[in-house]
């Protein structure tokens, strides 16, 4: 039997933030980072004062320098040890950079990404929302019918009548 759980929970960390990175909690910037390989169910393990049970994935602890507040990351996905966020990730932090509810075209995404990695290293902010595992979207919104239950109804004459008329304005701008 495959443990699964251990595997879920490695993905649901957020990826390593490098040497300088910023506290959720205090803000300030600089924390230690503790290598802890992963643990049974049955080990309890202990963060912020707090035991908690297994199974725990291998992981990277940090501690903050100034409050010592503690949170775990990701082993680093790649060579770029220093925290940077990789070409995925930086794709997926731009997708949730648009100014309303679209989703980036995953080919543009990864352009962007590619020459944003090649001009600067971006480091996540531990704890943001966006470095946590997606929710479910919300049911999709039946498109509302025009001639629902606020709008007149028509008879299939005057609905005629209206297709014909949209009709010939789109001729018009067709023109
Ligand atoms: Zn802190």
């Amino acid at each position: 039997m495959t443990d699964t759980t251990a595997a879920v929970a490695e993905a649901a960390l957020p990826p390593y933030s490098g040497e300088h990175t910023t506290c959720a909690k205090c803000r300030n910037i600089g924390a230690v980072t503790r290598y802890r390989p992963a643990a049974h169910w049955r080990v309890m393990t202990e963060l912020n004062g707090r035991r908690r049970p297994g199974p725990q994935p291998e992981r990277l602890e940090r501690e903050c320098h100034r409050c010592d507040y503690q949170w775990d990351e990701a082993l680093p996905a790649d060579d770029r040890a220093d925290g940077g966020l990789t070409v995925d990730q930086l794709a997926h932090a731009l997708d949730n950079c648009t100014p309303y509810r679209i989703e980036l075209h995953p080919e543009i995404a990864r352009f962007m990404a590619e020459r944003l990695a090649e001009m600067c290293a971006v480091y996540p902010v531990p704890g943001h929302p966006v470095w946590q595992p997606e929710e479910e979207p919300p049911p999709a919104v039946a498109p509302q019918d025009p001639e629902g239950p606020k709008g007149p109804k028509l008879t299939p004459e005057q609905r005629a009548g209206a297709e014909a008329i949209i009709a010939e304005q789109q001729q018009e701008t067709d023109r």
